[in-house]
């Protein structure tokens, strides 16, 4: 089945512009995924189409009001689920929560601008936030187009390799191994050795090592998540000692 995105904002070429370059737009074409975007000006009654106002209390800046949003919502009937307001202030979106989405037949991105979204909104209509990270975006379009790309590369058919997703970062709560591709020195740089050995084994076990390598030395909020490094793991790491083989 087609999995339905609906995304409620302000800019939809910007949206609809990305999703139409490369795997978003292969995987669209094939019918793996749909997209549609949802103008909140389009829900507004006044001359100006306005869709955002100042903030109650003062302060800088605007506020986007609630009506438009709300009433986008409560008009399109067949409307994907769940609703998420993309926030600073959300959950942090991961590839769990990327996997999670990927099972649901689909969900609909709210998008703020402004100072943000009127919690009003938010809370009547939404199911949830999420935030893309610990960074202040001028808008919530480019937060959204994450959250699809990471959902709809999971989808069945979108991809051509389906593989490389069990592989990648993140898969078992570990970053990534190192890539390499020809020539085998580069700038003087060469090019681990073993991974022109042919030996499949070897290369399977020096790839897992790195990933631990780099999970330990970068990310070890993910091993400590995952309950730490396994007998066969330390195994691992004591085969491919650091430093890396070069
Ligand atoms: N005043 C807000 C604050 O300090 O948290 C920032 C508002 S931001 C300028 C405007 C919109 O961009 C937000 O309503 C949200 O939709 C989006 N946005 C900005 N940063 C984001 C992030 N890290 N994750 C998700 N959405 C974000």
């Amino acid at each position: 089945m087609t999995f339905a995105v609906d995304v409620v904002t302000l800019f939809p070429g910007a949206v609809a512009d990305y999703c139409a370059t490369s795997v978003l737009g292969r995987a669209r074409e094939a019918g793996v995924w749909r997209l549609r975007t949802l103008d909140p000006r389009d829900q507004t009654d006044d001359a100006h189409r306005s869709v955002d106002d100042a903030p109650l209390g003062g302060g800088a800046g605007m506020v986007m009001r609630a009506e438009p949003i709300v009433r986008t919502v409560r008009a399109t009937p067949d409307l994907a689920r769940p609703v998420i307001a993309l926030t600073p202030a959300g959950r942090p979106f991961d590839q769990d929560r990327a996997r999670a989405l990927a099972t649901t037949g689909g969900l609909t991105l709210v998008c703020g601008r402004y100072e943000g979204i009127d919690q009003r909104a938010i809370d009547l209509v939404c199911d949830e936030e999420l935030s893309v990270g610990d960074v202040v975006l001028a808008g919530g379009e480019l937060a959204a187009l994450v959250v699809i790309e990471a959902v709809v590369r999971l989808l069945p058919g979108a991809l051509g390799n389906e593989a490389s997703i069990e592989e990648e970062s993140f898969a078992e709560g570990l970053i990534e191994y190192p890539h390499y591709t020809r020539p085998a020195v580069f700038e003087g740089l060469a090019a681990p050795a073993v991974l022109l050995s042919g030996d499949h084994g070897r290369v399977a076990r020096w790839r897992r090592a790195q990933s631990l390598v780099r999970t330990l030395e970068r990310r070890p909020d993910l091993l400590e998540r995952r309950g730490g490094l396994s007998d066969e793991e330390r195994a691992l790491l004591e085969e491919f000692a650091s430093p890396p083989e070069p």
